[in-house]
């Protein structure tokens, strides 16, 4: 593309920001408007028509997916590489950072990256330690207090807890817990921001590098940064650098998470003569669906306020489906999204959006039973997988003996006869000599330990020193291939019955190809490094590629920033969403009221809403109001689908394959089982003798039973 190409398909005001003179400017605009799309012109505007060299330049977007796509698109529209640039989420880019200014940031070179999981657990372990009861001092919530405390750029030594005997505690526990990762250098999420934002204000020689190489600066959904997000882009900026921040006041949806959506109204006020530009026409959507969340977003108060309108077609009203319960509404998307694909469209056109993550296994199981391919979109994690964090593990212990976090988690994984006292014996000696839980092991190896323990312990440490030896200069996927073998996860699953131990044989076979298909592009780092910080890091939306046409599964968290012709909201209840937890908090109520307004913008031609009108939630039966967001988008948008559903439509779905096992039986009916007492007819599946149905019980939840020997009475 040439310049002047460049700004073809572009409006006024979105060509108006592309072009901008350098400056700081903040394009606030509502969802659907082309924020993004202005980015990655911008870029390419910056490239060739102003001549920045691509390594001048530092682009920040909220996934590493997102990264990887601005990449893309950059370098498709100039038709070069774009090597040098950088392009990350605020993580990514502090990772780098610090990877390759680990001396200046007080780290040892080969830290690691401590995810939430192995946070919990070093947690626990202070607890512990400290002799705190843990039903008084939930780790989680001790987890929380520190996570917090860090994205407001605060440590241990900055509180000042004064005679609150309960802040007193917490930071003390901060304090231990910023002692054990020191001490193993691990780095979890939240350090690394703060680590990064340190070494701006600790290393001015540092700082000024960075300064004289980046000459612009550009920030895609800024509504979600938080306190030391800001101010670490704040003072790399200082006073010469531009920053170009895109938004949505009303998608901020990561409040829960230390977001500040006032960093928007901040930033006019922090960098200097902002130019302030808004795009108001949005190419995303239908008339319909704008206006459906324009109608929600509206009872928000506080706004910054944006018109958006589109040129587009009306479209077609919004359908709304009450399911009897949450198996039906299941089945009604997967129902529907069989028609949508049979009229021609790719799955992959399709998303199912929900609120919480535990609601993606009933769909699942409504997919899995339809055949109907699907991926979980940022959920259910590759990389988070127990299998994998273990095969992980092994691997990073055969890179860093001393990291903690791994020791624990394989010690005796697979078993091996070493016991809970012996990992006990090892922290205390850890923590009475600051060392590591490898070097107390090897001085608890010669004395120190029963015969027995000693001997199993000491074929663990041969073994993570074996396989080191044994895969020195190895290819990372032939490593890989060589620790799931011999470390014996792969023989231990293989033991395992059923599905599941397959499910992660195949995994840990899937770790081997990923790490075969790995490509590092940092020589001053060990590939496996690179492999091991970017299995972490990825974790969060992590899936290994996937060609097949596949729906997508995702919570309304993770879809930010996406769109699809055609999107499904379900659970639309009072409690699930608005979640219980914020209906009455004023403040956290406009923020799942903004969450339902990203998750209606994701729709392009059609949006469908569920909910069931009866729901098993955390073991129990409940009778949900519909959502007040549903209520509050315009009567004219909706249309009630009731009709053809419930019992009728999924009875005849399932009798015309399937025999009908006993007459008596149909969806929805009331029945009474002599073990597991009264409950509902909810699904059924197999022919004759192989019928089986699913019940959902009054007090047991769901089960399938064989109907022949069920002896199930209809009552
Ligand atoms: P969100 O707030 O959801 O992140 P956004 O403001 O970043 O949305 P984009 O994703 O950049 O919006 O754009 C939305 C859609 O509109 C995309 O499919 C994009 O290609 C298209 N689009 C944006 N601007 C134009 C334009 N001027 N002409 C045609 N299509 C456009
Ligand atoms: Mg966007």
């Amino acid at each position: 593309m040439d310049v002047t190409e460049l700004l073809d398909g572009l409006n006024p005001a979105q060509r108006e920001a592309v072009a901008a003179e350098p400056g700081n400017a903040l394009v606030l605009a509502g969802a659907g408007s082309g924020k993004t799309r202005v980015l990655v012109h911008r870029i390419a505007w910056l490239i060739r028509a102003e001549g920045f060299s691509p390594q001048s330049l530092l682009a920040v977007t909220f996934t590493n997916k997102a990264a990887k796509e601005m990449r893309g698109r950059t370098e498709s529209m100039l038709g070069l590489s774009t090597h040098g640039f950088w392009v990350g989420t605020f993580h990514g880019l502090a990772h780098r950072l610090l990877k390759a200014h680990w001396r200046e940031a007080g780290l040892q070179q080969n830290f690691q990256i401590l995810d939430s999981d192995d946070q919990l657990r070093l947690v626990k372990r202070i607890v512990k330690e400290l002799g705190l009861d843990d039903g008084r001092w939930p780790p989680k919530q001790i987890q929380g207090f520190v996570n917090a405390q860090k994205d407001e750029g605060l440590r241990a030594k900055h509180i000042d807890a004064g005679g609150d005997f309960y802040l007193q505690t917490m930071v003390k526990a901060y304090t231990a817990y910023e002692e054990a990762c020191e001490r193993s250098s691990l780095v979890d999420f939240a350090e690394l921001l703060l680590r990064a934002h340190e070494l701006w204000l600790n290393q001015p020689t540092l700082l000024k590098h960075y300064q004289n190489r980046f000459r612009h600066i550009l920030v895609d959904e800024f509504q979600d940064t938080n306190t030391v997000q800001y101010a670490w882009l704040r003072v790399l900026a200082g006073t010469q650098i531009p920053v170009m921040a895109v938004g949505d006041d009303d998608q901020s949806i990561y409040g829960w998470r230390g977001a500040k959506i006032e960093n928007i109204q901040r930033f006019s006020q922090d960098f200097s003569d902002t130019q302030t530009i808004r795009l108001e026409q949005n190419y995303r959507s239908t008339q319909t669906i704008l206006k459906a969340a324009n109608g929600v977003i509206d009872n928000n108060f506080g706004r910054l306020g944006k018109d958006l309108w589109t040129e587009g077609d009306e479209g077609e009203k919004i359908d709304l489906y009450a399911g009897f319960n949450e198996h039906d509404e299941a089945r009604f998307i997967v129902d529907r999204i069989d028609a949508w694909h049979r009229d021609g469209n790719p799955r992959a056109s399709v998303a199912v959006l929900y609120r919480s993550n535990a609601q993606s296994r009933v769909l699942e199981e409504a997919f899995l039973r339809a055949d109907i391919p699907y991926r979980i979109y940022g959920g259910q994690r590759f990389y988070e997988r127990l299998e994998i964090r273990n095969a992980l593990s092994y691997m990073r212990l055969v890179h860093n003996r001393n990291d903690d976090a791994a020791f624990e988690r394989v010690i005796n994984t697979p078993t091996r006869g070493i016991g809970a006292k012996t990992i006990e014996t090892l922290r205390a000696v850890a923590r009475d000599h600051s060392q590591s839980l490898w070097q107390s092991a090897i001085q608890l190896c010669g004395s120190g330990l029963p015969a027995r323990a000693s001997s199993a312990l000491q074929g663990f440490l041969s073994l993570i020193e074996t396989l080191d030896e044994q895969t020195d200069g190895l290819a990372l996927g032939e490593l890989t291939d060589h620790v799931v073998e011999r470390s014996g996860l792969i023989a231990f699953h293989q033991k395992e019955k059923g599905e599941r131990g397959q499910a992660r044989v195949e995994n840990l076979q899937e770790l081997v190809v990923a790490a075969g298909q790995f490509r590092a592009d940092d020589e001053s780092i060990t590939p496996l490094q690179q492999f091991l910080d970017n299995a972490a890091l990825d974790a969060g939306e992590g899936q290994a590629e996937d060609f097949e046409d596949s729906v997508q599964l995702m919570t309304l968290h993770s879809a930010k920033g996406l769109e699809f012709p055609l999107v499904f909201l379900a659970g639309m209840e009072e409690g699930l969403f608005p979640h219980q937890m914020s209906s009455q908090d004023p403040t956290r109520l406009e923020e799942e009221r903004r969450l339902c307004y990203v998750g209606i913008t994701r729709a392009m031609q059609k949006l469908v809403l569920t909910y069931a009108e009866t729901r098993r939630m955390h073991g129990s039966e409940n009778y949900n109001a519909i959502s007040r967001f549903v209520r509050e988008i315009p009567d004219t948008c909706l249309q009630e689908v009731r009709l053809q559903s419930t019992v009728t439509q999924p009875v005849s779905r399932v009798t015309q394959n399937v025999a009908v096992p006993d007459a008596n039986v149909s969806l929805g009916q009331r029945v009474y089982h002599q073990i597991f007492g009264e409950g509902m007819v909810v699904n059924f599946e197999g022919r004759g003798s192989h019928a089986r149905v699913e019940v959902n019980f009054d007090t047991e939840g769901t089960k399938w039973l064989v109907l022949h020997y069920a002896n199930l009475q209809s009552i």
